[in-house]
This record gives C-alpha cells, structure tokens and sequence, in this order.
C-alpha cells in the first residue's frame, strides 16, 4: 500500500483534529518510574559511566580509550524508546504494531520484538498494513511517519502513540510555515530516510538536496538557469508532484533532516540567502526566502564533540551505531576526512576472532578487515550515534580489551 502520495491534504487541520482525538497520545502513560528502571538495567554501562567520570578517558593494558564528550542515547531517542515500553505497559493484551525501527538500534529494535511489539513489514519496497486492524496500537517512531500514514491509521480506526522527536515536529511545522508562504521547502536530507519522507509529506512544494554540491547545483540554476530535463533527472525521486524548476523557485525556505551534518545544513542555508539576495535584492529578501534554526542540539553536540575528538593523536577510530542511522555515519565522515583509520561497527558481534573486524566502510558495503587493530600501545577513539545504547559500547569496549590482551604480538 503506498502511502506517499502527495494528495494536498490540509496537514495542518488534520494534525489538529488527530491532537484532539482520545486516540492519539504523544506523551507517556504515567508508568515513568518502572520503565525508568527497565531501561537502566537494559541499556545503561557501568563502564561507560566510569569512563565519562575519568574526563572520557580510559587506560586498560596496551590500550587508552578515548571517549567522545558528548555521544550515545540522545534525549529525543531515550523517550521514544521510554514511550515505546510505556505503551506495552498500559496496553498488556492489545495488538501493538510500529511503523518502522523505533530508532536505528538492531538491539533496541530487538528487545521490542521480545515485547511483542510487531514491525510493519515492507514488501515489494512498500509498507504492508494489511495485518493492521481497529482497535490495535500503533507507535510511530522517533524520527516520525508521514501524514498519510497518520491517517490511515487514524480513519482505521488505530490508537496512534506518537513518539516523534519534539525536534523532528519543529522542522515540520517550519515546512507548515514555508506552505502559508507559497515557498518551496528545499529540505537538506536523503530523500528515502524515513523522517524526510516525513517531512516532505508535511510540506507543499518541496526540493530534497543532499548536500552542498547539489545545492550549488540549484543556486545556479536560480541565477542562471539551464536544463530543465536535466534539472529533473538529477533530483528524481527528491521533489514534490508538479515541482517546476522554472516556476517554483522564486519562493524558498530552508528546512533540514535534523541528522545532517549541521555545518553542511548551515552552508545549504547561506548559499541560498545569498542567491536569492543576489537575484531578488536585499530588500526583497524576506519575500522569496525564508530561514529558521532547526538543526537539533543532539545532532549538533555529537558533531561537535566528534570535531573535539579528531584533533587528539588517534591511532584509530571505532563509531558504533545502526547502519542506516544517518547522524552515525556523519560522525564516521569527520573521522575520515582527518585521515583516521575508522570502522562503523554496529554491535560488538562485529569485532571477530583472530583480530578481524566486520564493519562498514562509508558508503560502501560490509567489509571484512584482518589485523585492524596494530600491535603495541594504542590510543582509541570511540563514539556512538544518537540511537546506540551505553551497553553496547560497554560490550565493544570489553571485545576490543579482551582481543588485544589475548595476543601476546598484539601487546607489542
Ligand atoms: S537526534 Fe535530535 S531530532 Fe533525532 S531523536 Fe535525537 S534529539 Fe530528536
């Protein structure tokens, strides 16, 4: 069933009659204290904790770690998850279904499967709802669902549980106000991740751009112009029904993936502030561009402290997180662009016997690496995306010191 379509709902109207509906919840059940103990036993590290009170550092045999200041579960991801069991809790023999991965963790992902939460399956590329009936309960994840999903399950007659990220809701109701303006959102993000299929439902005319060069790419041809068909082809897939390059550009506002490298998103906006005050004039300006901060304070912190961390003497990185979490493989860019041997591990089942590591080179596919971690004294990097639990760095932690104290070559 797909639920993309772009039918020019009134969003708005509708997000207000969903929040008025006794159906929908978008905050927790009251249940706070028991799943706060649950998710301190689940994904909480001792060792992680020891670490962060060390000043982020750690010495164990031939190896130092180095912990990033800011890294792991960010506050939007630990109350979707806290949501998520709260739900079980208040509704113990309902069916519950989610709509997607609650976060990018295959482990979290997991233990709510143990919990009996269902995952909407996609099939042939296209979500599956049939098993969905009245009367289930259905969560939405942390980085949202579109707005046509939303009503379907609302008119199914589905209790909705809403976990969306206060900070995803913001970029939605900036993309609300670009639509009143008659501007078209260009949305800085990968146009197949799930929370800007999200957003771009919320939007009216839209453009998704995925980084400086295309946006480059569309600044030139505002002030230019140039090859209509081309212009097409090169952002299939990323624009709204009907967006015409020729028309729908005079008017612009600017909105981001909240998990996009937030210089890049920074960039995107100055470049297009420039170039519709060059085409337009400054006094003009407001009219056909329009601008508000969206970029998340976790997203934003992470990076940071990843740019902290780089500029220490590393020997190697480790940035642990889910595959298809974008702010994890931003993380994983700035290593690499500092020329750091870095390995995006998703889980300590990654790091194998016989020094040998199963990780995911940047934009490439599973990567079978012998020898990675060289003999003698070494000093570790480790961060983790926002989505990653402490527990999991804790078990790569432990996987790394056991491999090197097991090799007598490895101790140099
Ligand atoms: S990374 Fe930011 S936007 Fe995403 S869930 Fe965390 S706090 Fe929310």
């Amino acid at each position: 069933m797909c639920l993309r379509g772009k039918d020019w709902m009134d969003t708005k109207a509708f997000k207000r009659s969903l929040n008025s509906s006794d159906h929908y919840h978008r905050k927790g059940f009251g249940h706070d204290a028991e799943v706060a103990d649950a998710m301190q036993s689940e994904y909480q590290s001792n060792l992680v904790q020891e670490i962060r009170d060390n000043n982020y550092v750690l010495k164990r045999g031939a190896v130092t770690i180095r912990l990033a200041e800011a890294f792991g579960f960010c506050w939007g991801v630990e109350r979707a998850v806290a949501m998520a069991y709260e739900t079980r809790q208040q509704f113990p023999t309902e069916k519950i279904w989610i709509t997607n991965e609650i976060i990018h963790n295959p482990s979290v992902n997991e233990r709510l499967r143990d919990m009996n939460v269902q995952f909407i399956e996609v099939v042939n590329g296209q979500k599956d709802f049939s098993g969905v009936a009245g009367g289930d309960v259905v969560i939405l994840p942390a980085f949202g669902a579109s707005v046509q999903e939303m009503q379907f399950l609302s008119d199914r007659g589905c209790t909705i549980v809403d976990t969306t990220c206060p900070w995803v809701s913001k970029v939605w109701n900036t993309v609300e106000k670009h639509k009143k303006g008659d501007h078209t959102s260009i949305i800085h993000g990968k146009y197949n991740h799930e929370e800007t299929i999200a957003t771009s439902s919320f939007a009216g005319k839209y453009l998704i751009v995925l980084n400086l060069d295309q946006a480059q790419y569309v600044a030139d041809y505002i002030l230019n112009g140039g090859d209509r068909d081309e212009f097409l082809a090169k952002f299939k897939k990323a624009y709204s029904e009907g967006f015409d390059p020729d028309v729908d550009l005079d008017r612009i506002g600017i909105a981001n993936q909240t998990t996009m490298l937030k210089g890049e998103t920074e960039q995107i906006g100055k470049l297009f502030e420039r170039t519709m005050m060059r085409k337009y004039g400054t006094h003009n300006l407001n009219e056909h561009f329009l601008s508000f901060n969206t970029i998340c304070d976790a997203t934003q912190e992470r990076q940071d402290a990843m740019f902290d961390l780089v500029k220490e003497k590393l020997d190697l990185m480790v940035v642990i997180g889910g595959y298809n979490s974008s702010n994890t493989t931003h993380l994983q860019e700035i290593a690499i662009e500092r020329n750091i041997p870095s390995f995006h591990i998703d889980s300590d089942q990654r790091i194998k016997a016989g020094n040998r590591i199963e990780h995911k080179p940047l934009h490439r596919d599973l990567e079978v690496v012998e020898n990675w971690l060289p003999e003698g004294e070494l000093v570790i990097g480790i961060t983790s995306g926002a989505s990653t639990p402490d527990k999991v760095v804790e078990a790569v932690l432990e996987k790394i010191f056991a491999l090197k104290a097991a090799s007598p070559a490895l101790q140099g």
